[in-house]
């Protein structure tokens, strides 16, 4: 199990408790001169003793936080049932199971948005998209708001970003980028090409902790884009190709990718060209699986592996086939918005901590900055997440304030706009782990009981229930006042914070 949390502030009163007592001690005998002689090596000796205790912890003070070094790392479009963690019947990251086994594992972690920028500047500003603006990969974050590498600053961390797209670089709200001096024939290479790939990131994350680096303590976010690209052969080596066709009953993982009503093998015309998909899917996971290996151990070779806090989640999901379509953006089903979340620790020591509690992309930014030692208190209260850091290290008080929904949200039509059959407007989806409510702008509107039907299949809609009124009452609450749908859909909402925003920054010391 994970250790519980302790409180440094408690430590530091002791410290300095035991520093004035043995200073009042030192100042009374030597008032009396018969005590002075036989005492004054004693006393020099208590004071020393003492002085160097609260010192000692006094720095320890400054210093408290949970872990000394946050590694942050999201795997784009990685699907959380791909994992065999999560189920998946075939090995596709032994590494990171193994991480998972004296971990703590998130089984129910949702994105607000299936689209790469604007889910990490979610994760990045705790906002949802149509409230921080970013709603299309390229565009920028509004530079007033508040971000995770601001709080993580205020904390004493370093930090760095290392995405491997450059449509993430100083963009989504994490833009502390790595002065770049690694010249290898690898990285020239990756540069020509519109993404690096895992072995081209786990490079340069290797160069950064050895020369880049200016101190221990620092918050790496890592980002890895190659199952992004599971529809194109190049840039992978073929050996994982094989190595996936080679591992697992094919029919057992078919069954599995079917088992809750899919329509994807017809979609894809055959079982053959199915499973094609599924082997050119998982040989990519399996690639940033054998990279995130070798960047770990280095990160043990270098000795920083103990109180480093390492996390491992996706942006989003993956239509794979599934309600007909591939890719993301574009709906708002279990597979696109369904995400894995993983914390690992060298100091816990054995078994893994399954936890079903919801949690969404808008609570890391609380998560990370107390895991980091942040006093959440001291967050502006426009967030929308909460802090879920208890249940990463098991403390003995649950959070008082964890969510009952997740919210998400489609993107706008631009980048799809050649797809003929995409629908005009916005659509929201709001969601329990057992319920959904879909919202549609211009067409009729979706529920799901997901408990009864995972996949999606039976939309429920004409028969109401006080579920979906509760949904869509919590809905109409987190848009409230943001009716204006297509100010939203096009980013305007987030494009300026509001005054009293301003003020709350101004008055908190952020601006
Ligand atoms: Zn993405």
């Amino acid at each position: 199990m994970p250790p519980r949390g302790h409180c440094s502030h408690d430590v530091y009163s002791h410290s300095f408790a035991v520093m004035l007592v043995s200073r009042s001690l030192f100042f009374l005998v030597f008032s009396q001169k018969w005590m002075k002689e036989r005492f004054l090596s004693f006393l020099i000796l208590l004071v020393f003793v003492s002085s160097s205790a609260a010192f000692f912890y006094s720095a320890r003070m400054r210093r408290a936080r949970p872990f000394e070094r946050i590694i942050f790392v999201t795997i784009d479009t990685l699907r959380r049932d791909h994992l065999g963690f999560y189920g998946w019947p075939r090995d596709t990251a032994p590494f990171l199971a193994s991480l998972a086994r004296s971990g703590v594992v998130f089984d129910n972690a949702y994105s607000a948005i299936s689209h790469t920028a604007p889910s990490h500047a979610t994760i990045f500003t705790s906002l949802y998209p149509f409230e921080h603006g970013v709603l299309r990969n390229h565009d920028r974050l509004n530079r007033k708001h508040l971000t995770l590498q601001a709080v993580l600053q205020r904390t004493g961390l370093e930090t760095v970003a290392l995405p491997a797209v450059n449509f993430l670089e100083g963009k989504v709200g994490f833009d502390q980028l790595p002065t770049e001096t690694d010249h290898s024939e690898a990285a020239e290479l990756s540069r020509r090409y519109w993404f690096r790939t895992a072995e081209d990131q786990v490079s340069r994350a290797i160069h950064w902790l050895e020369n880049g680096r200016t101190q221990d303590e620092f918050f790496l976010w890592l980002h890895f884009y190659d199952p992004h690209q599971w529809k194109k052969i190049g840039r992978l080596p073929e050996r994982y190709v094989e190595q996936m066709r080679d591992s697992g009953n094919p029919e057992q993982i078919r069954a599995h990718a079917l088992r809750h009503g899919s329509v994807a093998e017809d979609h894809f015309g055959g079982a053959a060209e199915f499973t094609s998909v599924l082997d050119n899917y998982d040989a990519r996971i399996r690639y940033v699986d054998d990279q995130l290996r070798r960047f770990y151990d280095a990160v043990q070779r270098m000795g920083l592996g103990k109180d480093t806090l390492w996390v491992f989640t996706s942006d989003h999901g993956e239509g794979l086939g599934d309600h007909r379509y591939e890719g993301h953006g574009e709906f708002l089903y279990e597979e696109q918005l369904q995400i894995p979340l993983l914390f690992h620790s060298d100091r816990w020591r054995g078994q893994a901590v399954r936890l079903h509690d919801l949690i969404r992309t808008v609570d890391l930014l609380p998560t990370l900055s107390e895991l980091a030692g942040f006093d959440t208190s001291l967050l502006p209260s426009f967030l929308r997440g909460v802090s879920f850091s208890q249940l990463v290290i098991q403390d003995e008080a649950s959070p008082e304030d964890l969510p009952r929904y997740s919210l998400s949200q489609r993107r706008p039509k631009d980048d799809a706009r050649l797809r003929r059959s995409w629908e005009e407007g916005p659509i929201y989806g709001i969601q329990t782990v057992d319920a959904k409510l879909i919202d549609h702008a211009h067409a009729a509107d979706e529920r799901y009981d997901l408990r009864a039907d995972p996949g999606e299949t039976e939309n429920l809609i004409e028969a109401p229930g006080p579920e979906e009124e509760a949904l869509r009452s919590e809905l109409n609450s987190i848009l409230d006042g943001l009716r204006d749908r297509t100010s939203q859909e096009e980013g305007k909402a987030g494009e300026a914070l509001t005054s009293d925003q301003l003020e709350e920054l101004r008055s908190l010391g952020y601006l």
